[in-house]
């Protein structure tokens, strides 16, 4: 047998082993590629970026390149384990690890932070500078309201943030650009979007860490004592759905309008706005459970009342029956599907916090009596982010 087939043999065998069979960087399975400069079986995406860090990685694919013996060597002696406790040794709890699905920067810039700048190796103190702790960030700016495309210069804060609603997510689609960020938070009693980017991939993610930073040390004093495996989900909130139905007025004889729609599971609440990219919300309804009154189900197209759309679905609530319709029945299934599965969830300490606010959540507005109460935390901080023009 030559020795490059009974090398490939060994590496198939190696990348089975439990601690290699997912990519080390995104957790992807099946992993087809290795770094020989760092011991690492990762999948074809991730290698993509290993492949830019010549200085620290080298890539080859298992099964289609040849590997000399001293390589084989080095991946059987070193593999995903070996490099996890080197590379990952000091991962602070905040700090996202992105997954398979994530988008482009984030997997990119875990992999650069991982390996090219060594930040969670334990050796290197400046991480703790670039996100710092709640404390840090309380005298830390944000700055919103940023003309289009434009760097900010003036010291004095455009927007107070309150970090006790406040989420940051990346919408590269949305926003039409790779390192597109999306945060909302709460002015008075309305949900507000801000969307912005980066061209630098590593400022836009510290930024992303940072808001995690910061909603972990609020967090922890809020909720205690809750542990991280309950925090982390909080840290940050992606939408279960988002995207366009026709709604019509709590009458139901108005006419239908499309409308942009974002369903929140963590906090139990679907926002409409009338485009994607809208700075205010234009209305929020809480959804609680069928023992609440809460309850989805297909509407028969007959009753749907001047709609151009023609899939519809009601949702019961106990002041009000919505109606929307979708465009498209798969649309309409997968709206129904996310509302159940909402409603099938059960009310959670952080969705009422005494029995007189109980009673408040069962109509519309509930949230806001939590968001009326006093942040800990004011989040400022200060940056050259651009904004995209909403
Ligand atoms: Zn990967």
């Amino acid at each position: 047998m030559a020795s490059w087939d009974r090398n490939t043999i060994i590496l198939l065998d190696l990348v089975k082993q439990p601690e290699n069979a997912r990519c080390a960087d995104c957790g992807a399975p099946d992993p087809d590629w290795a770094s020989y400069k760092l011991g690492v079986f990762v999948c074809l995406n991730c290698s993509g970026t290993h492949r830019d860090l010549t200085d620290v990685s080298r890539v080859k694919s298992i099964r289609l390149d040849n590997w000399e013996d001293d390589l084989v060597e080095f991946m059987r002696r070193n593999g995903n384990a070996v490099a996890k406790a080197q590379y990952e040794k000091s991962v602070p709890a905040f700090y996202y690890r992105p997954q398979q699905h994530d988008c482009v920067v984030l997997r990119d810039q875990w992999i650069r932070a991982k390996y090219a700048r060594q930040e969670f190796t334990g050796k290197n103190g400046h991480l703790q500078k670039a996100y710092s702790s709640g404390k840090a960030c309380e005298k830390s700016t944000i700055l919103s309201n940023v003309p289009a495309c434009q760097t900010y210069t003036s010291k004095v804060a455009k927007a107070i943030i309150s970090v006790r609603n406040m989420n940051a997510v990346f919408q590269p689609e949305k926003v039409g650009h790779q390192n597109g960020l999306q945060i909302t938070y709460m002015t008075e009693d309305r949900t507000r979007n801000l969307f912005v980017y980066h061209e630098n991939g590593q400022e836009i993610v510290n930024w992303f860490n940072a808001v995690r930073a910061v909603r972990y040390a609020y967090l922890r004093k809020a909720l205690a004592p809750a542990n991280d495996s309950e925090l982390m989900p909080l840290l940050t909130t992606r939408s279960l759905k988002e995207g366009y139905m026709e709604k019509t007025g709590p009458m139901q004889w108005e006419p239908f309008k499309r409308r942009w729609f974002v369903l929140c599971s963590v906090d139990r609440k679907l926002l409409y706005f009338k485009t994607p990219m809208d700075a205010l919300e234009l209305g929020a309804v809480f959804i609680g459970t069928e023992a609440h009154g809460f309850s989805v189900r297909e509407t028969p197209t007959r009753g749907s009342r001047g709609s151009r759309w023609r899939y519809g679905l009601t949702m019961e609530t106990p002041d009000r029956n919505f109606i929307f319709m979708c465009e498209q029945e798969l649309e309409q299934r997968d709206w129904i599907k996310a509302f159940q599965q909402v409603i099938a969830q059960p009310l959670l300490p952080q969705h009422y916090s005494s029995k007189e606010e109980r009673r408040e959540e069962l109509s519309f507005m509930a949230w806001t009596v939590h968001c009326a109460q006093r942040p800990f935390f004011l989040f400022l901080v200060e940056a050259n982010m651009k904004r995209k023009k909403s």
